[in-house]
């Protein structure tokens, strides 16, 4: 087996594909499970995660990368 670090993992809540977090719609009444933010899989798109994490860092982030 090849050795991975990790892969597809949140680095910050550490959510799965298998265990996605709920994020909560503060204006409607429903939960949406997480999706990936960045293209390497490292950080979801909840709002709670996406805060902590630094701008300078969000912005070194490969989704970013070529919309530049
Ligand atoms: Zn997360
Ligand atoms: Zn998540």
């Amino acid at each position: 087996m090849p050795l991975v670090c990790e892969p597809e993992k949140c680095r910050v809540c550490g959510c799965t594909p298998l265990n996605p977090c709920l994020i909560r719609f503060e204006d409607e009444d429903h939960q949406e499970p997480c999706t990936w933010l960045d293209f390497d899989h490292t950080l979801c798109t909840n709002p709670a995660c996406i805060a902590k994490v630094p701008l300078a860092e969000l912005l070194e982030m490969p989704i970013l990368r070529g919309a530049i």
